[in-house]
């Protein structure tokens, strides 16, 4: 019986239907995704034809002692965590689910907008701690938000501005057209005078050589000082370093963070320490929905490629 590894901890957490795909094609599931040691999971990979895989790092070691595996099944979007091209020299199909989470991931984009605009997480846990103290934020309503990538989470962000009547900028060099839809409402910007104008800078690109730091101190100086980053896309597109020094600084006024550049944080990093900042534990595409189509598809392809 041929086998799958399945180590995405929400795969099929919302359904059943993605195992029901997996076990009407005889397919028999192993899985590894209380811990993760590098060790025990080439191990179980070892054996194994397909695997369903979260965001851990895909070893060369792991894969060369795989002799079975014929397809890697990214539970998600984002294939920043498998290095393509080896996974082509050995041979291996690599699949993905794009686009299907990119409403779930432009919802928790606009929470994150409104929650570090309006200071909702901090009342709360002040009102929990016992302190019933509110906070002055600043408006969404009528602001601008620059959108650093025009793809799939870019676009549905911006339909979202529209409705909250927000002056929307997009910078993205690989655009070749705005889509019609957008006519009107979103302005193809540079990335300087995307940067420039951001009352909210939002960032919906992939992760990769040419992406990493691509928001660092230089950039966050062009930006207003009462301006917010919400990084809803990797960590380490935005320099962590640099934007505590903006933070502190007052070069920047906040930030909204789905993503970091070491996941998942711990208590010594200094971005938990600012009031302004919104720190939440990669789930752009966790709503129920979501992880049930999400996991549909991932499992089809590799019922598709076994
Ligand atoms: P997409 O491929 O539809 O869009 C990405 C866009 O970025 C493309 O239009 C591309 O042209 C543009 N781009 C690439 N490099 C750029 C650059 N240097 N400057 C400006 N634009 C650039 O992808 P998507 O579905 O919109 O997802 C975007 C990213 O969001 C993914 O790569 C993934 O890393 C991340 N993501 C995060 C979560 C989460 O849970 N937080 C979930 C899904 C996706």
């Amino acid at each position: 019986m041929k086998k799958v590894l399945i180590t995405s901890k929400s795969f099929g957490q919302s359904g059943d239907d993605a195992i029901r795909i997996l076990n009407g094609a005889g397919l028999e599931l192993l899985y590894y995704n209380d811990s993760f040691d590098e060790k025990v999971f080439a191990e179980k990979l070892s054996d194994c034809d397909g695997l369903i895989i979260g965001s851990h790092e895909l070893s060369e070691n792991a894969v060369k002692s795989a002799a079975k595996l014929k397809v890697v099944s990214k539970h998600g979007t984002g294939l920043d965590n498998i290095d393509l091209e080896m996974m082509d020299r050995y041979g291996i199909k690599v699949k993905n689910v794009p686009s299907v989470n990119a409403n779930a991931v432009a919802d928790l984009t606009f929470g994150l907008i409104l929650d570090t605009a309006r200071k909702i997480s901090l009342a709360a846990s002040n009102t929990v701690s016992g302190k019933w103290k509110y906070e002055i934020g600043v408006d969404v309503y009528k602001k601008a938000i620059s959108l650093i990538g025009f793809g799939k989470i870019g676009q549905n962000v911006a339909k979202r501005a529209r409705g909250f009547s927000m002056k929307v900028f997009a910078y993205d060099p690989y655009l070749k057209k705005l889509p019609d839809e957008f006519d009107g409402f979103v302005e193809i910007t540079t990335f300087i005078s995307a940067l420039e104008k951001a009352d909210f800078l939002s960032i919906h690109i992939p992760l990769n050589v040419s992406t990493k730091n691509l928001i660092s101190i230089n950039e966050m100086k062009k930006m207003k000082p009462s301006a917010i980053i919400i990084n809803t896309s990797r960590g380490g597109i935005v320099n962590e370093a640099d934007l505590v020094y903006a933070l502190s600084s007052g070069i920047i006024a906040g930030a909204g963070l789905d993503v970091l550049e070491e996941e998942p944080a711990t208590s010594e990093n200094p971005l938990l320490g600012f009031d302004g900042v919104t720190i939440i534990p990669h789930m752009g595409m966790y709503t129920i929905e979501t992880i049930n189509q999400v996991s549909i598809i991932a499992a089809q392809n590799i019922v598709d490629y076994i």
